[in-house]
């Protein structure tokens, strides 16, 4: 089997093939370097490439495999980790220059489960700062570039993850979810890409952006693919305070069952129309054509509040990221600097530090985030917003009596032009206008390719699912 045809196949065909023996995943993981080493100086998807670990993890379950040992079904199928979330012995930049060179003691939850597995690590994935954006145009490390188009944006924060997977680099992906990283990344470059349920997979060892929202999960070409990753890193976690006690649901065995006859499907009213472009809305409305010819039961859903739900996501991850990253002060790890004159005392290196080593972005939510917790403002916008999370959770709640489950496009638009809202921060915000309400609530959600636009772009689809009932999200994508 050529390597070329190794790097086209889906995590379930290689999985498959590595159990009958009939490729190893030393052979499977070689292909991927190759290809990563053949596309990335173009693409930009990877930060850190870990060619030598993943290599001899490849062999260590190749060598299990002989002994005839019992081995988990991903075993050797190799994955890329977005690079804000810590792996022990590989670099960890959150995209940011204060990070860089910084190597963690420890792996996150989800790494260690990966490893567990024996999915061999290929490297890390560039995303926006801390992951703060929505084309990957932020990172301190230069942009990923959308496999479709080079000149176009992958989405972001989780541009890479999404751009690896999309390039044939990697099969699987890791990626996070704050306010669409995992979604509209997946929608603009034709991948899937899944936030689970908050709680449901575990925020230990994920460098925190807004820790009330933060969510990991799986980036993939498939929704079968999608699931058997969602359950190696799902699950109770005892180191995470806000981890589910619950048991996953079945999540492979909905992507295997795909019956959506009598399910009731709602199309939120709020989430289409004005503002959409006009082959995003042809191909979403498409997909719910398919929907109904399969037996499902389509009906329209009203959220009003979500028309403010931007507006309340950027005061509260504003606010919960200018205290998670009040640790990045030059004292404790990453970059440090000193004053180039004057007095060195620890208020003047973290000032130096901050000043040097955060990006644009990051420092504009830092100091928004300040602002809205100061005294004598909190109330007018840290609670009003908080209010206006309430009220969405409560929009949810009245449209899941009624549906099973809420669709929508990922992102009004298909992928734009690398610097054509870089200078406009507004106008970057908007791209995830249909995401942040699932975070909001802490909602699972999944983006799924729904064909090309008219300008030859990939759509994503986006299914929310109630709290706990990610299964759903499968059964339907
Ligand atoms: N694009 C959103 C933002 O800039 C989402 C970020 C995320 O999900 N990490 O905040």
């Amino acid at each position: 089997m050529s390597d070329a045809t190794l790097t086209r196949r889906t995590a379930g065909e290689l999985a498959a093939l590595l159990q009958a023996g009939e490729v190893s995943s030393v052979e499977v993981t070689r292909a991927h370097l190759d290809r990563v080493a053949e596309v990335d100086d173009a693409v930009h998807a990877f930060l850190h490439v870990s060619e030598e670990n993943a290599l001899a993890t490849a062999q260590a379950v190749d060598a299990a495999r002989a002994a005839g040992e019992h081995l988990h079904g991903l075993a050797g199928v190799p994955i890329a980790v977005k690079d804000v979330v810590v792996t022990k012995g590989l670099p960890t930049t959150a995209g940011s220059r204060i990070l860089e060179g910084w190597v963690p003691p420890y792996d996150a939850t989800i790494v260690e489960r990966l490893r567990a597995s024996g999915l061999p690590i290929l490297g890390k994935t560039n995303l926006d700062e801390f992951a703060m954006g929505s084309s990957t145009e932020h990172s301190g490390y230069g942009p990923t570039r959308n496999p479709w188009d080079l000149d176009r944006i992958p989405g972001g924060s989780g541009g890479g993850s999404a751009a690896a997977v999309a390039a044939y680099e990697a099969p699987l992906a890791i990626g996070t979810d704050t306010g669409g990283s995992i979604r509209q990344p997946a929608a603009v470059t034709g991948t899937v890409g899944v936030k689970p349920t908050y709680g449901g997979v575990s925020r230990y060892g994920l460098i925190a952006l807004a820790s009330s929202l933060d969510q990991a999960g799986p980036v993939s070409r498939s929704v079968l693919d999608a699931a058997l990753l969602h359950e190696v890193i799902g699950g109770h976690d005892p180191r995470d305070s806000t981890s589910l006690p619950d048991a996953l649901p079945d999540v492979v065995g909905a992507a295997h069952d795909r019956e959506v006859r009598g399910l009731r499907v709602g199309v939120v009213r709020e989430l289409t129309g004005e503002g959409y472009q006009a082959g995003v809305r042809a191909s979403f409305e498409a997909a719910v054509g398919l929907l109904a010819d399969a037996g499902a039961e389509v009906v329209e859903v009203s959220c009003p509040s979500f028309a403010s739900a931007l507006a309340a996501y950027y005061l509260i991850l504003p606010s919960e990221a200018s205290s998670n990253l009040a640790r990045f002060d030059g004292m404790r790890y990453g970059l440090r600097v000193e004053p180039a004159t004057g007095p060195v005392t620890a208020e003047r290196v973290m000032a130096a530090t901050r000043g040097a080593g955060f990006g644009d972005e990051a420092k504009r939510r830092i100091i928004l985030g300040t602002y809205a917790l100061s005294a004598g403002y909190y109330d007018a916008y840290y609670g009003s917003a908080q209010k206006v999370r309430t009220l969405i959770q409560r929009d949810f709640a009245a449209a899941f009596d009624v549906a099973d489950v809420l669709v929508s496009p990922t992102a009004p638009t298909t992928a734009f032009k690398l610097g054509e809202k870089l200078d406009d921060p507004l106008a970057m915000y908007l791209n995830d206008v249909a995401t942040i309400p699932a975070n909001l609530a802490g909602v699972p959600g999944m983006s799924l390719p729904s064909g090309l636009s008219d300008d030859g772009l990939p759509v994503g689809f986006q299914i929310l699912a109630p709290a706990r009932a990610d299964d759903r999200l499968y059964r339907v994508g």
